[in-house]
């Protein structure tokens, strides 16, 4: 699990406005699931994906704890 620069699919902008979304975690299993060719490295101005929110914050804690 590690936090990553933004990523969302080349496909996002055919999906409804709400379903939109960029990913910020390597282990989110939505943002897996996105080919290496439909990947875009930009948020594409969508909102952050809640399991990479999530697992975003579990990681900043622990970085936060190993100090
Ligand atoms: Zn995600």
């Amino acid at each position: 699990m590690a936090t990553i620069t933004a990523f969302h699919s080349a496909d996002e902008e055919a999906k409804p406005g709400q379903k939109r979304m960029h990913h910020t975690n390597d282990s989110c299993t939505e943002g897996q699931k996105i080919a290496a060719a439909q990947r875009q490295e930009s948020t594409g101005g969508y909102r952050r994906c809640v399991d990479c929110s999530r697992m975003d914050e579990i990681e900043a804690l622990r970085a936060a704890a190993a100090r």
